[in-house]
């Protein structure tokens, strides 16, 4: 496990998308959950830098692809933690509604994902969030509800520190061709890839010196220049 900034890990050596540990005073918190088959994994990373994991207190989802809630279930059942996601992408996490589906690969997807996950997840969601609710969890983090990539896709914001944890919004490197930098998810993968967009052009009014993807290396130099580069024209 890496720390990448004062209280915030990465965990490491995960073959699906990036798990971060909040490990503040304001206690301890997973943002996303990579597979069924790391939790032990992360438990373990968890333990090794010295955390205990029974004190996790909430789970972050940025959205509910299966690669960052895989592990969801396993982790509830073993910890007492609350699971918090933003409400539009609820109905997904507690299985009431279907995640659309627009593209073939949406479909492989979430088919997959039924099959990893033994059909439609049933999490127990503690808390819908909305766009600009603060969670105090890392001495403040901002929900900005990023729609397109997935409904319910949200990036959190700690305003003081200029940290964004983007999710699925952005991702660092291609997942497949191997192209790097910072870019849009693989189109096929999003609902509305140009929403997507819409989305992200809200990122040009925040300081970001650090940007936490849920895919591909952390940037921590000249993060919001790249963004700006990506983004803005
Ligand atoms: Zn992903
Ligand atoms: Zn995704």
């Amino acid at each position: 496990m890496k720390e990448i900034t004062q209280d915030v890990y990465l965990i490491e050596g995960l073959r699906a998308a990036n798990v971060y540990l909040l490990a503040s005073d304001d206690g301890l918190a997973l943002g996303d959950t990579g597979m069924a088959g790391d939790v032990d994994w992360i438990v373990a990373q968890i333990v090794e830098a010295g955390y205990d994991p029974s004190a996790l207190q909430s789970i972050i989802v940025t959205h509910a692809h299966p690669d960052h809630i895989g592990g969801l279930p396993k982790l509830v059942r073993r910890f007492d933690a609350q699971v918090i996601a933003h409400q539009a992408e609820v109905p997904y996490l507690e299985g009431t509604e279907r995640m659309p589906a627009e593209s073939w690969m949406q479909r492989v997807t979430a088919w997959l994902g039924a099959l990893f996950l033994g059909g439609a997840p049933q999490i127990e969601v503690a808390k819908g969030l909305e766009d600009g609710e603060v969670l105090d969890l890392l001495g403040g983090l901002r929900v900005i509800h990023t729609p397109g990539h997935t409904p319910g896709s949200m990036c959190l914001y700690q305003e003081a520190r200029h940290i964004l944890f983007c999710g699925d919004l952005l991702f660092n490197g291609h997942p497949f061709t191997g192209r790097g930098g910072l870019q849009y998810p693989p189109r096929l993968f999003s609902v509305d890839p140009a929403e997507v967009q819409r989305s992200a052009r809200r990122l040009l009014d925040l300081e970001i010196d650090l940007l936490c993807p849920g895919h591909g290396d952390p940037i921590t130099r000249e993060a919001e220049a790249k963004i700006a580069a990506l983004v803005g024209g």
